[in-house]
C-alpha cells in the first residue's frame, strides 16, 4: 500500500482536506461488465485512508442515488462535486476510473481545470494524478478523450447487440393477453379457455364483418367484455376483464404474435423529426413488408400469417378519412368545422366514404361510436344541407355585413398584434441579459478559475431562459387562429361585392367559400333524426342570432327514397349485355327516374347493380362500401 511518505505527490496540504470517493453507475457501466461492485468503491475509500486521509475526512458521493457515505446529502453529483472542488475543500478525488468522472469530455476538462487551479489531485485504483503536472495532465486528458470515444462505441455496440439478438429471435418480448409463459420462458397459450375463446371469437368476428368496429358493435351488443393485461403494481400480469373500446380491438387484429410471429423493428425512429414539447423522435409505423424483423412460427398462433396478412390490408382499406380539424381546407363538405350534432352536440365530423367513381361528403356524430362502440348519433349526406346553409348564408348577408365582419376581424388582430410586441420585448430584454453574461464571462481574468466557472453558470442560466422564451411564444403563435394576410382580406372584399356570383363562380375555391362562410357563421346545428325523413339545419351566428331551416333527407338509409322496383328489375335483365352507360341511356329512352326522380347515368346504374350485388366485375368492392356505410350509420 501506497502511503503519504511514500506518494510523492501527495501533500500535507492534501490531507488536510477532505478526499472525495466519487461513484457513477451508469446503465452502459452496468452493461460493460458487473466488475464495478459496491465492494470495490468501497475499496476506493480504503485506498484513500491508505493514502493518508483518515476516515473521518473520506466522503462519499454517489450521484445515480444521490445518496451520500459521510454526513452531507449529495443530490447533484458532479455539480456538487465541482462546486466542492472549487470552494478548495477537496485535495482529491477517487474515482474507479478517473476518466469516467465526468459524463462528457467537455465536463471532464473543465474538472482537471478546476483541479489545477485548486490543487487538487486526482486518483483511480492505478494511479493518483496531479493535473498540475505537465505529464499527468497530458495523460487525464488523452483518457478523457479516449473513454468518450470507448462510450460511443459501447452505445452503438449496444444497439447493434440488440438488433442482433433480435434478428435470432432471443431479444425478450412481452407477449399480449392470450399467452403465457412456462417455468422455462417458452410462450403458451393462456391457459384460461375464456381468454383464449374470446380471442378467437374476435377473429372470428373480424373474419365475417371485415370491420373493426362491428366487431366492436357486435361485442357491445352481446355485453362481451375483453381481456386485457394489467400493467404494474403488484397484480402485474395478471389478466383482468374490461369493456371493449375500438382501440382495443384493432390493437389486438394489429398483433402479429397472434399468427405466432416474432417480430421487431415494426416502428421506425425518426431522429430528425423530434417533437418540440417533449424532444422525443417521431414514431413512424413500417409496412409490413418491410419489418426488419420477422419469424413466422415461434409463438402458438390463434389465426394464421395468411390471415394475418389478409386482416390487415382489410384494416388499411376501411379506413375512411375522418376530418375533426376546424381549418378550412379543399374538401367538398362546407361544414367541415362547423357542424355539430343537434341532439348531444358534439362536433361532427365530415367523413367521406369511397366507391370507385366518387368520394361522397357526409357529416357525421360519431363521437359515442369512435370511443365506445357505441351507436353512431346520426349521420347524414353533406348535399343538402350544403346547399340549403349556401341558401340561407346568401340571403342573409350584405356585403356591408362582410366589411363589419373584416373590421372585427382586424381589431382581432392588433389585438394580436400587441401581445406579439410584449412578447418581442420579453425577449429582446433576456437577448440583452445573455449578452451581458458573455461579456461579463470574457472580460473575467482567466487565472481566476472560480469566478469564471460561476459566471459561466450565470451566462448559461440566461441562455436556456431566453430558449425557453421563445419556445413558449413559439407556441403561441401556434396556437392562434392565423391572421388573414393582407391578399386574403383584399380577395375576400373582392369577392363579398358581388357575393351571388362570386359564390357561384367556378373560380372561387371551397376553402374560399367556407372562410366566408366562417366570417358569419359560428356553429350549424344539425337534426336528422327527432323528425322522421327530415333534417332541421340551425345555423348560429356570430352575432348569436340563429336561423332554422328544414330540409328533407337524403341519406341513404331507413327513410331513403328507394330506386323503383321495375327500375331495378329492368337494370337486372339488361346487366348481362350492357354496360352501365348503355343502360342508363336505355332507362332514360324508357322514361324510368332514379329515387330521387332524375334521369340515369353510368354512375347511377353502377349504384343499383353494386348494392344488389350485381357489380360487373368488382363484386368485392361494391358489397365492402355497402358495409362500411351502414356500419356508418347505425341508426
Ligand atoms: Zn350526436
Amino acid at each position: 500500500m501506497l502511503t503519504t511518505h511514500q506518494h510523492p505527490k501527495i501533500r500535507a496540504d492534501h490531507v488536510r482536506r477532505q478526499a472525495v470517493v466519487y461513484i457513477r453507475q451508469s446503465s452502459i457501466q452496468q452493461v460493460r461488465g458487473n466488475r464495478e461492485s459496491t465492494a470495490r468503491q468501497y475499496a476506493l475509500a480504503e485506498q484513500a485512508k491508505a493514502l493518508g486521509w483518515s476516515a473521518k475526512a473520506v466522503q462519499i458521493i454517489d450521484e445515480d442515488q444521490g445518496r451520500s457515505g459521510s454526513s452531507a446529502e449529495h443530490r447533484q453529483g458532479f455539480k456538487k462535486l465541482l462546486a466542492e472542488i472549487g470552494a478548495g475543500q477537496v485535495g482529491i478525488v477517487l474515482a474507479l476510473e478517473a476518466s469516467r468522472l465526468a459524463r462528457s469530455s467537455v465536463d471532464w476538462h473543465r474538472l482537471v481545470e478546476i483541479c489545477v487551479v485548486t490543487q487538487t489531485l486526482l486518483a483511480d485504483e492505478a494511479s493518483v494524478y496531479d493535473p498540475r503536472d505537465v505529464n499527468d495532465r497530458l495523460l487525464l486528458g488523452v483518457k478523457g478523450t479516449l473513454s468518450e470515444a470507448e462510450l460511443f462505441t459501447l452505445r452503438c455496440r449496444l444497439h447493434e447487440g440488440r438488433w442482433n439478438k433480435a434478428r435470432r429471435g432471443e431479444l425478450a418480448r412481452s407477449l399480449p393477453v392470450g399467452y403465457a409463459r412456462t417455468d422455462v420462458g417458452q410462450a403458451i397459450f393462456d391457459p384460461d379457455r375464456q381468454v383464449q375463446a374470446r380471442l378467437h371469437y374476435i377473429f372470428r368476428l373480424f373474419a365475417r364483418h371485415k370491420v373493426a368496429r362491428r366487431v366492436l358493435v357486435q361485442l357491445v351488443r352481446e355485453k362481451l367484455k375483453l381481456p386485457a393485461q394489467i400493467w404494474g403494481g403488484p397484480r402485474h400480469g395478471e389478466v383482468k376483464w374490461k369493456d371493449p373500446d375500438l382501440s382495443d380491438v384493432i390493437r389486438i387484429l394489429h398483433n402479429p404474435t397472434y399468427a405466432g410471429a416474432y417480430v421487431y423493428g415494426q416502428k421506425e425512429y425518426d431522429s430528425f423529426d423530434r417533437s418540440p414539447t417533449n424532444g422525443k423522435a417521431k414514431v413512424h409505423p413500417r409496412p409490413l413488408t418491410a419489418w426488419p424483423v420477422c419469424l413466422q412460427s415461434v409463438y402458438p398462433a390463434y389465426i394464421t400469417w395468411e390471415q394475418f396478412v389478409t386482416n390487415q390490408e382489410m384494416l388499411r382499406s376501411n379506413t375512411y378519412r375522418i376530418d375533426k380539424r376546424g381549418a378550412p381546407r379543399q374538401g367538398r363538405a362546407l361544414l367541415q368545422g362547423l357542424a355539430y350534432c343537434g341532439r348531444c352536440g358534439h362536433r361532427m365530423a365530415v367523413f367521406y366514404y369511397s366507391t370507385k367513381e366518387k368520394r361522397a361528403p357526409g357529416y357525421g356524430c360519431v363521437h359515442d361510436n369512435q370511443k365506445h362502440g357505441g351507436p353512431t348519433c346520426q349521420c347524414m349526406s353533406s348535399k343538402g344541407i350544403d346547399e340549403a346553409v349556401t341558401r340561407l348564408f346568401l340571403s342573409a348577408v350584405s356585403p356591408a355585413k362582410i366589411h363589419i365582419a373584416l373590421q372585427a376581424l382586424e381589431e382581432l388582430e392588433a389585438d394580436h398584434a400587441e401581445a406579439r410586441k410584449q412578447w418581442d420585448l420579453q425577449l429582446q430584454r433576456a437577448e440583452y441579459e445573455v449578452e451581458l453574461a458573455r461579456r461579463r464571462y470574457e472580460s473575467t481574468d482567466p487565472a481566476n478559475r472560480l469566478v469564471a466557472a460561476e459566471l459561466e453558470a450565470q451566462w448559461e442560466a440566461n441562455l436556456q431562459q431566453r430558449d425557453q422564451l421563445q419556445r413558449q411564444r413559439a407556441e403561441m403563435e401556434r396556437k392562434q387562429i392565423q391572421p388573414l394576410g393582407e391578399a386574403d382580406r383584399h380577395r375576400i372584399k373582392e369577392l363579398s361585392a358581388d357575393l351571388d356570383r362570386v359564390w357561384q363562380a367556378a373560380t372561387t375555391s371551397m376553402e374560399e367559400r367556407k372562410t366566408l362562410l366562417r366570417f358569419l357563421i359560428k356553429r350549424v346545428h344539425l337534426d336528422g333524426v327527432t323528425r322522421e325523413g327530415k333534417i332541421r339545419i340551425d345555423v348560429e351566428w356570430h352575432t348569436g342570432a340563429h336561423t332554422t331551416t328544414t330540409i328533407d333527407r337524403l341519406q341513404v338509409g331507413v327513410w331513403a327514397p328507394k330506386t323503383p322496383a321495375v327500375a331495378v328489375e329492368r337494370i337486372r335483365e339488361l346487366l348481362p349485355e350492357h354496360d352501365y352507360a348503355a343502360i342508363a341511356a336505355k332507362l332514360n329512352a324508357e322514361e324510368f327516374r332514379t329515387a330521387k326522380g332524375l334521369a340515369y347515368d353510368d354512375k347511377s346504374v353502377g349504384y343499383v347493380a353494386r348494392t344488389r350485388g350485381w357489380a360487373r366485375g368488382k363484386g368485392k368492392h361494391g358489397k365492402q362500401g355497402k358495409d362500411r356505410m351502414s356500419n356508418l350509420c347505425l341508426m
